[in-house]
């Protein structure tokens, strides 16, 4: 009797990234299973920009869109559970959940995105994606001639200011401490008139996430209309490390070019893999994911022990078409 809780795929994650993979997956009539908890990173912000056919949109409005496409292939299911372990033996997969279920697969596909750790600043986290934003390229434009400020210090405040320059010509930087730029930087800062406040930031004042001040650890107060945060963050899940994936300097999981871990059998797509954050960004890795797995389970099929589950794929000349791999 066919176990009901095995999958060709179990894909962890069910937003951008792990739907887009979904299409691919269901398209060829794959038998998969989407596990996701249900908290998208963007899922504060009011509206999504910079994703063609979707500029302006509610992020939520974009997602159930996806998911209700996605699921008129009748071999795609989802579940709304948290994945909590997952283990490997004779290149199966098994995943359990905080619900208490247990599912099994082939492959596995992490589509689980970041978690952004938020400061301990009075009012942060309430406008976080609303005033308090992480990207110019998905809210700049809105905010563009308007009075902007700069979390952050070193390299990436320094490229963000370069970024931001182009959109207002009113920035601040507040370094929360001595302001850590060269003798160049700064001059390059100065040059556009880019302020430097080097005291700590206490709170941020605002009203259902729209700024009002930036209140500083000596009582004084700026108001801005925006202000840009570069925030640091961690894994949403756990699992891939436990699996053994590895990890990039900065935090993502290592993937190489059709989206495949260090791990075999186990793929990764999204935000969880990537710097560039963004909605489009997220469902080409998962369409390119998608087609990867299906890749490699139709070889397995096809033609199976010619290929040994760990051989990965052979080093790729550089003109190698990506369309030569599916
Ligand atoms: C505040 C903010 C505003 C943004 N605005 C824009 C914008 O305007 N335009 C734009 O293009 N991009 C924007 N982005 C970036 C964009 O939201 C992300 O790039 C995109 O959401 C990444 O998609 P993803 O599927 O990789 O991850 P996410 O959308 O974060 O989804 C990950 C999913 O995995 C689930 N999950 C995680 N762990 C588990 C587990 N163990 N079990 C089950 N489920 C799990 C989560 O619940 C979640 O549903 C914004 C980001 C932020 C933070």
């Amino acid at each position: 009797m066919a176990n009901s809780n095995f999958f060709d795929v179990i894909i962890i994650g069910g937003s951008y990234a792990g739907l887009s993979a979904a299409m691919s997956l269901g398209r060829s009539m794959r038998r998969v299973l989407i596990i996701d908890s249900g908290l998208p990173c963007n899922r504060q912000t009011p509206h999504s920009h910079n994703f063609i056919t979707h500029d302006g949109e509610v992020p939520q409005v974009i997602a159930r869109k996806a998911k209700e496409q996605v699921l008129r292939y009748n071999t795609v299911n989802i579940i709304n559970d948290l994945a909590t372990n997952g283990s490997k033996s004779d290149n199966q997969f098994t995943i359990s959940t905080q619900g208490g279920l247990e599912f099994q697969s082939n492959k596995l596909l992490f589509a689980t995105g970041i978690r952004d750790t938020m400061p301990a600043i009075k009012g942060f986290a309430e406008c976080w994606g609303i005033t308090v934003i992480h990207c110019p390229y998905c809210h700049g434009y809105e905010f563009r001639d308007q009075n902007t400020a700069i979390m952050g210090n070193g390299e990436r405040a320094f490229h963000m200011a370069s970024l931001v320059s182009n959109l207002t010509g009113s920035i601040t930087l507040l370094t929360s401490g001595e302001a850590d730029f060269n003798f160049e930087q700064k001059n390059r800062l100065n040059h556009h008139n880019i302020r430097i406040l080097e005291t700590g930031i206490t709170e941020i004042e605002h009203e259902n996430g729209k700024i009002r001040n930036v209140i500083f650890n000596d009582g004084s107060k700026t108001s801005f209309d925006a202000v840009y945060a570069i925030i640091p963050f961690e894994q949403h899940s756990h699992i891939p490390v436990s699996l053994g994936c590895e990890l990039t300097e900065q935090g993502h999981l290592k993937v190489d070019m059709l989206q495949k871990t260090t791990v075999s059998g186990v793929f990764a797509c999204g935000d969880n893999t990537s710097m560039m954050r963004s909605v489009a960004n997220a469902v080409h890795g998962g369409n390119m994911a998608g087609a990867a797995i299906n890749r490699e389970l139709s070889e397995e099929r096809f033609y199976p022990g010619l290929i040994p589950m760990d051989a990965g794929l052979p080093n790729l000349p550089q003109e190698f078409s990506l369309y030569q791999a599916f």
